[in-house]
């Protein structure tokens, strides 16, 4: 959601992540009244009457099996345009190599892999559990 990356790094590292808007982060994302309407004719799930959509997001083109980027990116709700995560936050702050944040994106997305397919039991006993949830906290909470 957090494509608002103003350098070409940022917005790769957010293509190639897409973590809050798969339904990893976030079940429902808040709408703003004005932006009912485009979402509705975008196709975004909208619920709760209009005060929110639902993830994982339609417009996530990694739903569709492409590159993990929003499809209404330009059109995109407020809420997305202000959500930036703490690996983001970190990258345009100190700047520095991208692939170790690609590399944290990576290992993210595997141990979400590993976990879903995990009974519930299961997964709360694991290691796998418990580095995601360090790694949700440390780069993919709200900076
Ligand atoms: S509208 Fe775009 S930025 Fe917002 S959740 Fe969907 S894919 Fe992500
Ligand atoms: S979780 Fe962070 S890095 Fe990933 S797409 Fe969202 S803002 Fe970008």
């Amino acid at each position: 959601m957090g494509i608002e990356a103003t350098d070409g790094d940022a917005a790769r590292l957010c293509a190639s992540c897409g973590i809050c808007c798969d339904g990893s982060l976030f079940g429902r994302v808040d709408l703003e009244t004005d932006a009912i309407e485009t979402a509705r004719k975008k196709k975004l799930r909208v619920v709760a009457g209009g005060r929110a959509f639902e993830q994982p997001c339609s417009a996530h083109a990694g739903a569709h099996g492409a590159e993990r980027a929003c499809a209404i990116y330009d059109e995109r709700p407020r809420a997305c345009r202000k959500f930036v995560c703490r690996l983001l936050a970190r990258h345009e702050r100190e700047g520095g190599a991208l692939e170790p944040r690609l590399l944290a994106v990576r290992r993210t997305r595997e141990l979400l892999a590993e976990v879903q397919a995990m009974s519930p039991e299961q997964a709360r006993k694991s290691a796998a559990f418990a580095e995601l949830t360090r790694r949700l906290e440390e780069d993919f909470a709200r900076a």
